[in-house]
């Protein structure tokens, strides 16, 4: 722990000082002048591989060995890593070393919640002790690059790769994403347990339309800087080593092969200095798109638009030198890609100590990453609901019942393939080693199984305990890349089963473990405390079991709204209004009232007649163990000018029984712009712990550089106007102030 800490410490801007910076570039042009432009292509190239390969291939040891390949990625066996990159320092042609990638997403052996669950806990210090764990196993079996974070804003719960995002909101996004080049960086890239990060996917993925996943994406360009870009932003000010680019289309043109994003934005908008990485194929699956003729075209496309490394397909390593020698494409552009790989690989210190360095296999699983991870899964639950049954005392006999409630591989979450499942820490192992009074039957074999066969003597256990622990959710796969789903209940005959204990009149505490958020509004009245887990990763049983008992209490709270059905999707609470009411706070369903009733309420609201407008849970929700009060709120000045802050303060009381944290929230509302501004955005947010019957000042400070959009005509500024402001616990309440921006 101590360790970990005195690196996080010292986590700074991994991007060098300027006369560190020329030395490197006289370094990068005299290994460009020797290279010849076969050479060169080489380093554009990321070989992929299969992890489970059982001999390391001639062919592949062959083509490192002439220096056709300067990364490669899920080599698993350390041996072939320490061959590989043996050929590549002692027999390539310029001794260029390799950059061993992976995705390494959310743990290496260790396996934290998935990124969507760490979002929950709003907290930079557990994305940052996560990924650094992460850096620190993986960098000893010699991987240097991770693809991670993806900071694809997720505005709809279909899409499976919400898994894997920071949630809905920019600024949250935008801490996270900060935090976690922080962790996977260290103090220092050229640290051999420092590992380069990749921000990804460039841009709009999570835009995919419908939540389907690789849809096409239409995002306006205020769209795209307001919400979509700032977490990139943020991982590139925090010296991001690389980016990756998207599969999806943006606005008709392919990530890969998009010179806006590239060049425009990414180089010359953000100074960016890393590499490029196009993501698995997707510089050829822009001939599917339908915007190259064929891989010859892709190559092309992709080159002019200035992605420097080519993931899996071959468009560079079979046409670039032809497109070269034609002039379509120019040397100088390869000039350019070789300079960010080869600044990358210096800054990585391969050049100097390209070996991995073992020592932190003796770390996988340790003591101290295990209770990070630990640590990590109770800040990542978020409690939603809890009719005074949570926390539970410890002489009750709970029946612990559903799929995932021993469930090792599921509980992981997706991107886990170096997690090994008998490390899991399960509810039912947990129940266990604390010596719970309980009796186990799952009831379902899976999460989606059909078959109601078992229901019978999960009753019957039922019956015959105090309290009912209901661990449901979604299986892994349900989620992750190419895992949408249109429909996100809870899967199988889950729903049945709870439907069926409700009735034996014991309380019933719902557990989810699942990779986005699932609509429950058929069996919330069934049960008497919901506490979404997400998929919480090898110690995710032990986290459970503590909150279940009281021994700590649930402390995340929802890093994306929750939707009452998927027919809502996508929601976000930064929407934007209509010209018409879109507030639903006293909604009755339309089909619950009489014909003549409804025809005389028929009114002209922004809503669904079924399920009204507003979500099941508001982003930012959720509940402690304790109650807190916003008591009041003020600001210094009801007029600030462009040079000055303003400052906030709020008075918050814990008025429950028990200590407890809350997350205080900041949110802000520009009433009037040149372009319509949501209705709220985050701005700012706190942890506070309060002891029972404790009230605390909390101050938060605006300055109007915050303020700040990009509108239609491209103007980034703030604009003189009113401001709403709210602070609070959660996008949908809080106690509200306003000032006036003066230019
Ligand atoms: C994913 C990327 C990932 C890559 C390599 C792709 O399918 O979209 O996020 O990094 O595969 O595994």
């Amino acid at each position: 722990l101590v360790s970990i800490a005195l690196v996080l410490m010292s986590c700074s801007q991994t991007k060098v000082a300027n006369t560190e910076n020329g030395l490197e570039e006289k370094r990068i042009d005299s290994i460009l002048a020797q290279m010849s432009i076969d050479d060169k292509i080489g380093q554009t190239n990321l070989r992929g591989t299969s992890s489970r390969a059982k001999t390391l291939s001639e062919a592949l040891k062959e083509d490192v060995r002439q220096g056709k390949v300067g990364a490669l990625l899920n080599v698993m066996n350390v041996e072939f890593v320490d061959e590989l990159q043996k050929i590549a320092v002692e027999e390539s042609p310029h001794k260029i070393p390799l950059i061993f990638g992976r995705d390494v997403i959310h743990g290496f052996k260790t396996i934290f919640p998935i990124p969507l669950g760490l979002a929950a806990s709003w907290d930079a210090n557990v994305a940052r002790t996560s990924s650094r764990v992460a850096a620190i196993e993986s960098s000893s079996v010699g991987i240097r690059w991770t693809f991670a974070p993806m900071l694809d804003i997720a505005r709809d719960s279909r899409w499976g790769r919400i898994a894997e995002s920071p949630g809905e909101d920019p600024y949250l996004a935008s801490v996270l994403g900060t935090a976690y080049v922080e962790g996977f960086q260290g103090d220092s890239l050229s640290n051999p347990t420092s590992i380069a990060a990749c921000a990804k996917h460039f841009i709009g993925y999570g835009a995919a339309m419908g939540g389907r996943d690789y849809n096409t994406a239409l995002i306006p360009k205020p769209l795209l800087r307001n919400v979509y870009l700032p977490p990139f932003e943020a991982a590139l000010d925090a010296g991001a080593a690389t980016v990756m680019t998207s599969f999806n289309e943006i606005n008709g043109v392919p990530a890969t092969g998009n010179e806006f994003l590239l060049k425009d934005v990414l180089r010359d908008e953000l100074k960016f200095d890393g590499f490029v990485v196009s993501d698995w194929d997707s510089t050829i699956e822009m001939i599917a798109h339908g915007y190259a003729r064929d891989e010859k075209h892709a190559g092309e496309l992709a080159a002019n638009a200035g992605m420097d490394m080519e993931m899996t397909s071959k468009a560079y390593e079979n046409n670039l030198k032809q497109l070269i020698e034609e002039g379509k494409v120019s040397e100088k552009q390869l000039d350019e890609f070789v300079k960010n790989i080869l600044r990358i690989k210096i800054r990585l210190g391969l050049f100097d100590k390209p070996y991995r360095d073992k020592t932190n296999e003796a770390n996988f699983y340790s003591k101290a990453h295990l209770e990070l991870a630990k640590e990590a899964a109770i800040k990542n639950t978020v409690l939603l609901k809890n009719r005074a049954v949570l926390p539970l005392s410890k002489n009750k006999k709970v029946a612990l019942i559903g799929p995932l409630a021993n469930a090792p591989l599921e509980q992981m979450g997706t991107w886990t393939f170096d997690g090994d499942r008998t490390r899991t820490v399960t509810p039912l192992d947990a129940f266990k080693s604390a010596n719970v009074n309980h009796v186990f039957v799952p009831g379902l074999t899976h999460s989606r199984d059909l078959t109601k066969t078992q229901f019978k003597k999960a009753l019957t256990a039922a019956k015959l305990s105090d309290v009912i622990v209901f661990v449901s959710g979604e299986e892994a796969i349900l989620s992750g890349e190419a895992h949408s789903r249109a429909n996100i209940d809870l899967p199988g005959v889950q729903e049945d089963l709870i439907k069926e204990l409700s009735k034996i009149g014991k309380p019933i505490v719902l557990v989810i473990m699942a990779g986005r958020p699932i609509t429950i509004t058929k069996i919330i009245d069934d049960v008497d405390a919901v506490l979404m887990t997400w998929h919480p990763g090898t110690m995710g049983g032990e986290a459970l079991q503590e909150i279940l008992f009281g021994s700590r209490e649930p402390e995340g709270r929802l890093p994306v709204s929750w939707p009452k059905t998927a027919g809502q999707l996508p929601y976000f609470y930064n929407h934007k209004n209509t010209g018409r009411p879109a507030n639903n706070e006293d909604y009755v369903s339309m089909y619950d009232i009489p014909i003549e009733a409804w025809q005389s309420s028929l009114g002209n609201d922004s809503h669904y007649l079924d399920i009204g407008f507003t979500p099941h849970f508001p982003f930012g929700y959720g509940l402690s163990y304790t109650a807190f009060k916003y008591d009041t709120i003020k600001i210094s000045k009801d007029t600030i000018n462009f040079n000055e802050d303003v400052i906030v303060k709020a008075t918050i009381s814990n008025i429950g029984k028990s200590d407890g944290k809350e997350i205080v929230q900041l949110y802000t509302q520009d009433v009037v712009g040149s372009i319509t501004r949501p209705v709220r955005e985050l701005k700012g947010f706190q942890h506070v712990s309060l002891k029972a019957g404790e009230t605390k000042e909390i101050s938060f400070k605006i300055s109007p550089e915050q303020l700040k959009f990009s509108n239609h005509k491209g103007v980034d500024a703030a604009e003189e106007g009113n401001f709403n402001v709210w602070v609070g616990p959660n996008s949908s309440s809080g106690l509200k102030e306003r000032f006036y921006l003066k230019k």
